[in-house]
């Protein structure tokens, strides 16, 4: 487990937004803003670098995961400009979930069926 940064960029980021926000609205209203941001930043894992959130990714692919929450790290990706790469091929593109299954392999396409939307994609091998 990699120790985090003792200051975040965000945490950063934030603390420098809240003179700005104290200004605008009162000092008791922009603390209060400034700590509910921070922790939804904690709580939905913002608050990390780009290696934490690879590894964060890497090791969420190993195992089954509901539709909701293979979303939320697609999101996690995108936003951290983080290529999925073959881990796309783990989930549906239609409905995130992982319920797949491989219906065979033609002519050097795999034809693989979402198991929850009955979506089949195909996969080009070799
Ligand atoms: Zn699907």
């Amino acid at each position: 487990m990699v120790t985090p940064d003792p200051i975040p960029n965000s945490e950063v980021k934030l603390a420098t937004f809240m003179p700005v926000l104290a200004q605008k609205q009162g000092t008791h209203e922009a603390v209060l803003l400034f700590l509910l941001s921070f922790i939804n930043a904690k709580l939905f894992n913002l608050v990390m670098n780009k290696k934490e959130a690879e590894e964060l990714i890497d090791k969420f692919f190993r195992g089954k995961h509901s539709k909701e929450e293979v979303g939320k790290i697609k999101n996690l990706a995108m936003s951290y400009q983080i290529k999925l790469g073959n881990k796309r091929k783990l989930f549906c593109n239609r409905c995130y979930s992982m319920n797949l299954q491989v219906k065979g392999i033609k002519n050097n396409i795999k034809r693989v069926e979402c198991k929850d939307c009955m979506h089949i994609f195909r996969w080009k091998v070799n």
